[in-house]
């Protein structure tokens, strides 16, 4: 479904991702690891087509991903993304959230738009806040309704960077526990993340990423627990 095929992506002089490939099949889960200013926010914003590259391809479902192309605006409704940063329009209320991209980018009638963001809330667990305001729900429920919203735009994949980051530690496990729902589901996901605990037990494969390049890749249990390349096993004994 998405194919990264050697991408180059350099700011100015700085050379950020050199040369990262990676592939997602349709309905896995893949765990994108690394320290902090290794490109793991770049790669999901080549994806998204939110950045643009200068080497290499990216297809989703075989059609190519170019933040320039007229086509772009039509492909990033394919491909969610959630924010460490939940990103909610504070003057609207969730509902107003979730509909606002059904009923003005792809013209969903209202009432339609309606019923199904309703049905997303449910799914999130927050049918019951629907006419709250963003400020009124705590940081951890702020974020289901971030879910529901990229949900409401039916995408093929969604991408999370750091869903779980800007969070208080007891409001994590609410956060995973519907990203894990999604992933049973069979939603195609590529996750950044320091919780090695979902890594571990929801993703397909975990890609450890360092200085713009993959180093280590493979089926999660085994990246994390034997992982074979050095900077794989100091990231870790720093995490972990
Ligand atoms: P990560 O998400 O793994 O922390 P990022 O993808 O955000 O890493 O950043 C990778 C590198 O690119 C960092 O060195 C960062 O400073 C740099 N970078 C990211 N965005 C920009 C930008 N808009 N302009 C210049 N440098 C950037
Ligand atoms: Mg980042």
């Amino acid at each position: 479904m998405i194919e990264v095929k050697q991408i180059h992506k350099r700011f100015g002089e700085h050379e950020v991702l050199k040369g990262v490939s990676l592939q997602v099949a349709a309905g896995e889960v893949v765990c994108l690891i690394g320290p902090s200013g290794s490109g793991k926010s770049t790669v999901l914003r080549c994806i998204n087509g939110l950045e643009t590259y200068e080497g290499g391809e990216i297809l989703i479902e075989g059609e190519r991903v170019d933040s320039k192309s007229s086509t772009i605006h039509q492909l990033r409704t394919h491909v969610g993304m959630v924010f460490q940063r939940f990103n909610l329009f504070p003057h609207r209320t969730v509902l107003e959230n979730v509909m606002e991209g059904p009923v003005y980018v792809n013209k969903i009638a209202p009432a339609t738009a309606k019923k199904e963001a309703l049905a997303l809330l449910d799914k999130v667990g927050l049918a019951q806040r629907a006419d709250a305001y963003p400020n009124q729900l705590s940081g951890g429920q702020q974020q289901r309704v971030a879910i529901a919203r990229a949900l409401a735009m039916k995408p093929k994949a969604i991408l999370f960077d750091e869903p779980t980051s800007a969070l208080d530690p007891e409001l994590v496990g609410e956060v995973l526990a519907v990203m894990r729902n999604l992933a049973d589901d069979g939603m195609t996901m590529i996750v950044v993340t320091h919780e090695m605990g979902f890594a571990r037990d929801v993703a397909d494969r975990v890609c450890f990423l360092h200085s713009g390049t993959i180093v280590e890749e493979g089926a999660a249990k085994q990246v994390l627990s034997a992982p074979q390349h050095a900077r794989t096993k100091d990231f870790l004994r720093r995490v972990l």
